[in-house]
C-alpha cells in the first residue's frame, strides 16, 4: 500500500454543506484538514487557527511571494490560500489531507500534484442551495447574491473535476467521499513500490525452476 498520503480537494458552492461533511471526514475517518490563510474577516464564532489563519492583504502577498502557499485564489473580494508546509508534512507522515477550497485553487493543486483527487460537492438542487445560504443567515443580501453568481461561474469548471458528489445526507456523503479516496489509493500510481516488487517476482519466477 502507498506510504505517502494523498491530497483530496473538495470544492463546491458556498452553502453546499462542505464544512459539515469535511468535519465528519476528519472526526470519523481520520483525515487531516488543511486550515487556510485568508484575508476575509472572521465570522461570529470563527476562531484563529481553527477555521482560518486570518491575514492582512500585505501578509497574504508576502506568503505568495515566499512560495508559502500550495495554491491561492481570490474569491468574492478576499484572498484564500493553502499553507504549503502543513500539507507536505502530513503527506510525508502518510496522512491523507483534505483541502476544502474553491475551483481555481483546485485546478492549481491538480497541476502541481497529478495524483490529487478533485471532488465537486453540490446540494440536491440549485433551489436548495439558495435556501441554505439565506437560512444560514451569516451573510448580507449583497454577499449572498455574489456567492450565488459565483456558483454559476464555478459550475463551468465541473468537467475538470474527477468526481461529483451530491450532499443530501451528511453521513452518506462523508461515507461516499471516504470510499472514493480509499479506492483512489488502490490505483497503481500510488503503489509503485509494491508494483515493482511484484513485477520483479514474476519476471524471475520462471528462472527458479
Ligand atoms: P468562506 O468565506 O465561505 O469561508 O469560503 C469561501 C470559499 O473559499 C469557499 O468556496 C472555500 O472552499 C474557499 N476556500 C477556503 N479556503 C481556501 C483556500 O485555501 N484556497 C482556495 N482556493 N479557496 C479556499
Amino acid at each position: 500500500m502507498s506510504k505517502r498520503g494523498i491530497v483530496t480537494v473538495i470544492s463546491g458552492f458556498s452553502g453546499a454543506g462542505k464544512g459539515t461533511v469535511v468535519a465528519k471526514l476528519v472526526e470519523k475517518y481520520g483525515y487531516a484538514l488543511s486550515i487556510s490563510d485568508t484575508t476575509r474577516k472572521p465570522r461570529p464564532g470563527e476562531q484563529e487557527g481553527v477555521h482560518y489563519f486570518y491575514k492582512s492583504v500585505n501578509e497574504f502577498k508576502e506568503l505568495i511571494a515566499g512560495n508559502g502557499l500550495l495554491e491561492w485564489a481570490r474569491y468574492v473580494d478576499n484572498y484564500y490560500g493553502t499553507p504549503r508546509e502543513y500539507v507536505e508534512k502530513k503527506l510525508d507522515e502518510g496522512i491523507d489531507v483534505i483541502l476544502e477550497i474553491e475551483v481555481q485553487g483546485g485546478l492549481q493543486v491538480k497541476s502541481n500534484l497529478k495524483d490529487s483527487v478533485l471532488l465537486f460537492m453540490a446540494p440536491p438542487s440549485a433551489e436548495e442551495l439558495k435556501n441554505r445560504l439565506v437560512n444560514r443567515g451569516t451573510e448580507d443580501k449583497d454577499t449572498i447574491r455574489k456567492r450565488l453568481e459565483r456558483a454559476g461561474e464555478e459550475i463551468r469548471y465541473i468537467n475538470a473535476y474527477d468526481y461529483l458528489v451530491i450532499n443530501d445526507d451528511i453521513e452518506e456523503c462523508a461515507l461516499n467521499i471516504h470510499n472514493i479516496i480509499q479506492n483512489e489509493k488502490k490505483k497503481l500510481i500510488h503503489n509503485s513500490e509494491l508494483c515493482d516488487v511484484i513485477k520483479t517476482d514474476y519476471m524471475n519466477i520462471g528462472k527458479e525452476i
